[in-house]
This record gives C-alpha cells, sequence and structure tokens, in this order.
C-alpha cells in the first residue's frame, strides 16, 4: 500500500527504522482444547439445538454479571430486539448514544420507535446523562445506551433520570462482559442488559447473545419472544421469534467464560500500563474510566488532536501500522452520522460527530505479551514524536 510505505519512509527520516520485525496483531482469537472438547460432547450427544448447554451458560452468565436471570439468543443485536420488543412500544421516543456500533439505535428503528440521539461524554465515550436530561419529551418511555468499549456508563445518572421520568433502561453491553459499577456487577442494574458473543467480543462463541435482567415477568416474556412467543410446548399466546442460541455455541460460550475472570484482569493490566505510559504526550488523548466504574476495557481508544499533528487520524494510524502495530477506528463516524438515519437527526450531537475525526484503537487483548505491550508504547511515542507539526 502506497500509504504505508510513504509513511514508513517518512518515519524512517524522522526516527530511524520500524521498531520490529513482528507487527502487534490488533486482535487474536483463540479457541483452545477447552472449547474444541465442549463442542465435541455436544456433537456426540446428539442434542444440537437449545439444551442444557444454553441452559448452563444463562445461569452461570448471570450470576456472574450479578443479574437475576439470562436470556441466550442467537446475537447481541437479537438480544437487543427482545429487550426493545418488550420494554418499548412502537411510536415512543427512545434516547440512544449518538456514540455507539449502529445496533443500540437501529434497533430501535426495527421495533417502530423513534431515536433521540445524545451526546456524549469526550473522555469515557459514554452518554452525557446531562443530555440525556435535556432530550426527555412527553413521548420519552426508554434510555438505550451503550457501556462503550467495555466501559459502563454513569450508571447512578441514568438510573436516576429514568426513576424521576418513569423510563425504562435498556443497557447495551455487548462490549462489556463483566464490568463493574459502584461494586457490583451490571447485570444488577437497568431493566435489561443484552450482550453479544460475537468473534470480537471479550468472550466468544463466533456469535451468540445474552439477555439479564432482574424482573421474573419480563424473562418470562423474553424467553417467550425469543421461542414464537410460546408460553407452553405449541401454545403461542404472543408474535414471537426463533432468535434462539445452540448448544454447540452456548458450549463455547461456558468454556470461554471459565476465562472470562482472568483474561479480563490481564485487559485491565494493559490498560493501567498504556495509561500510565503513553500519558503526556501532546496531542494525545487518554481514554477514561467512569466514575465507580471498572471498565473491561474491550477497546483502548484513544484521540488524536489533527491540529498538534499536522494531520489526519487515519495518516496517524498509518504510520502506527508502519511500525507494525494493528491499529482500527471505532468508529469511522458517529452512529447518527450514518446515512440510514438522515431523517431522524437535525442536529448532530457536536461531541459524537467530532471524536469520528479523532480516534484510533491500539492492540489491547487478552493474548498480548509484556513485549509486545512494551512495542505498542514505544511505537506509539515514536509515531507522536515523529509526526509532531
Ligand atoms: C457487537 C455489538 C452489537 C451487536 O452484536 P452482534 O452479536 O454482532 O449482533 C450491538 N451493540 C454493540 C455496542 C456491539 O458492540
Amino acid at each position: 500500500m502506497t500509504t504505508t510505505t510513504s509513511a514508513q519512509q517518512e518515519l524512517a527520516i524522522n526516527g530511524g527504522a520500524a521498531l520490529c520485525a513482528q507487527p502487534v496483531p490488533f486482535l487474536v482469537i483463540r479457541m483452545e482444547e477447552e472449547e474444541k472438547a465442549a463442542v465435541r460432547s455436544v456433537l456426540e450427544s446428539g442434542m444440537l439445538a437449545q439444551g442444557p448447554r444454553c441452559k448452563e451458560l444463562e445461569e452461570k452468565f448471570a450470576a456472574a454479571s450479578e443479574a437475576r436471570f439470562a436470556v441466550s439468543c442467537s446475537n447481541g443485536t437479537t438480544a437487543l430486539q427482545l429487550a426493545y420488543a418488550a420494554l418499548i412500544q412502537p411510536g415512543e421516543e427512545v434516547l440512544v448514544p449518538a456514540w455507539t456500533f449502529i445496533a443500540t439505535a437501529s434497533m430501535v428503528v426495527a421495533r417502530g420507535a423513534t431515536p433521540v440521539w445524545c451526546d456524549v461524554d469526550p473522555r469515557t465515550y459514554c452518554v452525557d446523562p446531562a443530555d440525556l436530561k435535556k432530550k426527555i419529551t412527553k413521548k420519552t418511555s426508554a434510555i438505550a445506551v451503550t457501556h462503550l468499549y467495555g466501559n459502563p456508563v454513569d450508571i447512578d445518572a441514568v438510573q436516576e433520570l429514568a426513576a424521576g421520568h418513569g423510563l425504562k433502561v435498556i443497557y447495551d453491553a455487548a462490549q462489556s462482559h463483566l464490568a463493574r459499577y459502584d461494586g457490583r456487577g451490571i447485570g444488577a442494574y437497568g431493566d435489561a442488559n443484552t450482550y453479544s458473543f460475537y468473534a470480537t467480543k471479550n468472550m466468544t462463541a463466533g456469535e451468540g447473545g445474552m439477555v439479564t435482567s432482574n424482573d421474573e415477568k419480563l424473562d418470562a416474556e423474553l424467553r417467550s419472544l425469543r421461542s414464537h412467543g410460546e408460553t407452553q410446548k405449541y401454545l403461542h399466546e404472543r408474535i414471537g421469534y426463533n432468535y434462539r442460541l445452540n448448544d454447540m455455541t452456548a458450549a463455547i460460550a461456558l468454556a470461554q467464560l471459565e476465562k472470562l475472570p482472568q483474561r479480563t484482569a490481564r485487559r485491565r493490566e494493559i490498560a493501567r500500563r498504556y495509561d500510565a505510559e503513553l500519558a503526556g504526550i501532546a496531542g494525545l488523548t487518554l481514554p477514561r474510566e467512569t466514575a465507580k466504574a471498572e471498565a473491561v476495557y474491550h477497546l483502548y481508544t484513544l484521540q488524536m488532536e489533527p491540529k498538534a499533528f499536522g494531520c489526519a487520524r487515519d495518516r496517524f494510524a498509518e504510520a502506527l501500522r508502519a511500525e507494525g502495530v494493528g491499529v482500527a477506528v471505532h468508529y469511522p463516524r458517529a452512529a447518527s452520522r450514518q446515512p440510514v438515519f438522515a431523517d431522524t437527526i437535525e442536529t448532530h450531537p457536536p461531541i459524537a460527530d467530532g471524536l469520528s475525526e479523532r480516534v484510533f484503537s491500539i492492540p489491547l487483548h487478552p493474548m498480548l505479551s509484556d513485549p509486545q505491550v512494551e512495542q505498542v508504547i514505544q511505537a506509539v511515542r515514536k509515531v507522536a514524536n515523529a509526526l509532531k507539526a
């Protein structure tokens, strides 16, 4: 790629040869013997569809998240659809963050409700409760916000607002398995929390999802919606779907859940190292954990100030790649800027809007070795120095 080559050449002029021959991959997904054995045992059992492994996963996931109930489902998008089907009615207004993965908001539209876009905090990347408050109208029925990049939103503020206005709260926790807030698992808060087990998430089964809740009636409704509105075998009391998980996938997820506490601790350890070693580089802004929160660092997303480096973010990212560091952009545009939402928005929330030109994510996954973490740190320092305007 020509951009890589020119970035490499320029950096070579400014700062010598690239740091290393072995690139640090942005993400490594590794299935181990436990996952393989778990799938094999399901295959040999002949019970391939939703069965005992799904049930076991639900029980263990609920306990790990400190929620009372958990309903497994096919992916994080159907998890949102189940929660929205139970908690939101068509025609209602739902407050959503302008900075998130599209599904948080697009499934509101799919439900026939209206997304109302709220701005985010520029350091935590999570919804700004002050903006949520401003956007409440008589039609508002729910708040659907994302614990983004593994960092929980300001749950106290959201719950207080919801209680004061009689709003439902759905937390999109697709990136935040095992995150904690105020000393408790995030499953303890809100009406529903939705999760994804997509290939890149902190725990994965390729695809898969979960909805947790703390209300027995809601749990029963979610179960029914998941499977064609059934309440008993061949008794259908509502229109539902087939959003079930299967036991092969659940078996993988169970093996992953077992390893998740240790892997989460490693993610946090690497994040603390980035925090310490990358602080104070002019032009770079590091992510900040929400007060009272324990983030699980699905991503480590920083911001570069184009003016400070005299170049666009993409140029900065290319320079890092030239140094052998995997870089990704989450996200290249605000969710509210997606063409599909053009008729739902007039004024774009300014902070979310500005982030799209500045954010980049560096490798943060539990497979990183200490020398690799060091390599990322050195590369960021080197690129920041070389590009300083
Ligand atoms: C991944 C993700 C989803 C969707 O999950 P899938 O399993 O891919 O359908 C929803 N919201 C957020 C914030 C996500 O990161």
